[in-house]
């Protein structure tokens, strides 16, 4: 998430609240924060502060000051503050890539994972989905993400936020980003009764259909039969199901039996996503242990994906820029990677189909540059 610094005015407890730019009315301010460039009376009354300027006087409430980019807050965001001065950007108005982070805890220990997993106490970003929720009610929000870590771990606190996020917001579109596997369990997957399945999606990690492959790269035994148990009881119960697949050098020669065996498997689902690695955390300690150029996975990847789009399975590939796809699955590739972490080189300036292309993740260590290779006039579609 993005997260701007300045200096707080003094040791507060950390709180959220919703941004405004314009002001609001005095009896309407306590869960607001402004966004002002002078601390005056015009600050009195709300939640928090947050200025350009200086630090203001013992009477403003807690606020953070010096703080540079202020522009990049948006009326109807919501952030939270700390006593450090940091300010994140926990829920983006205008964005349709927002999350409810709800725990670090995982039950896997993937090779892959971006954001490694720690056993800390999920109390509080619970605490924070709620009040994220709380100022979301009345709202009308497109989308929502519940993720972690594994967020279903969880337990009663998952289930408690997924029944929120269906029912004050049926219009949106809710997913689930988990690896599926307490869903082996019939008893667990029977706590989603009562909670709306209509525009709900659970997007389950399976890398391969192999134990030996998936297990390793999930680092976890058991993991790959857990998983695949775990789709067939959240589809028994009418949840809509995605399987996401990341490549690496584990499974990229398999990508093509992986993908006969979904069809054959889960013809139920309703999108695959194949996914290129993001060089982060776990990622990029072992980034010689994964990583594969995409002209070496290309045309497995290329096969795969046919295989399924030819039998009729929804299919998107994210993370791969549009120059690195082969030339037949480009229109496949998807504008993946949150904004707040979306970065391209400067090769990319000059590139025609830029718009169109994922670019790059600003958290990975490696890009491979050498493979980048501007378009110099548009694709057909
Ligand atoms: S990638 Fe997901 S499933 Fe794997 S360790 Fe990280 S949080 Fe857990
Ligand atoms: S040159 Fe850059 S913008 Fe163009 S397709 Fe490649 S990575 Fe994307």
């Amino acid at each position: 998430m993005m997260t701007l610094h300045g200096t707080s005015s003094r040791k507060f407890s950390s709180f959220i609240g919703e941004i405004t730019t314009h002001g609001q009315p005095f009896y309407d301010r306590k869960t607001y924060i402004l966004v002002t460039d002078h601390m005056d009376c015009h600050s009195l009354g709300y939640r928090g502060c947050i200025t350009s300027g200086h630090k203001g006087r013992f009477y403003h409430p807690d606020h953070i000051y010096h703080v540079e980019n202020t522009e990049n807050l948006h009326d109807g965001d919501i952030v939270g503050l700390d006593e450090s001065g940091n300010i994140e950007v926990l829920w983006e108005n205008q964005s349709h890539q927002n999350c409810l982070f709800l725990t670090e805890r995982c039950n896997c220990r993937c090779k892959m994972c971006p954001q490694p997993p720690k056993n800390s106490d999920s109390s509080i970003f619970l605490k924070q989905a709620e009040e994220i929720l709380d100022l979301l009610k009345g709202k009308q929000i497109s989308d929502c993400c519940l993720t972690g870590g594994e967020p279903t771990l969880v337990g009663d606190g998952f289930f408690s936020l997924l029944r929120r996020c269906t029912s004050e917001h049926p219009e949106a579109f809710i997913t689930v980003l988990s690896n599926g596997k307490l869903f082996s369990s019939r008893d667990f997957t029977r706590r989603l009764s009562g909670i709306s399945p209509r525009k709900c999606m659970f997007c389950i990690s399976l890398h391969s259909e192999v134990d030996i492959i998936h297990d390793d790269m999930v680092g976890s035994v058991g993991s790959c039969s857990a998983t695949q148990q775990g789709i067939y009881n959240i589809a028994s119960v009418g949840f809509a199901v995605e399987i996401r697949i990341v490549i690496s050098q584990y499974n990229y020669k398999y990508l093509v039996q992986f993908a006969e065996h979904i069809y054959n498997y889960f013809p139920f689902c309703v999108h695959c996503a194949f996914m290129g690695l993001e060089f982060h955390g776990y990622a990029a300690d072992r980034a010689s242990e994964l990583d594969v150029v995409p002209s070496e996975y290309g045309a497995y990847l290329r096969d795969a994906v046919l295989t399924l789009h030819r039998r009729g399975m929804r299919v998107s590939v994210y993370n791969i820029p549009l120059c690195m796809c082969p030339p037949e699955i480009r229109k496949f590739s998807a504008k993946s990677i949150s904004s707040w972490k979306n970065i391209w080189i400067n090769k990319c300036n000059v590139c025609m189909e830029k718009e169109h292309c994922c670019g790059f993740f600003s958290t990975s260590i490696s890009i491979h540059e050498e493979l980048v290779k501007p378009f110099t006039e548009r694709i057909e579609e």
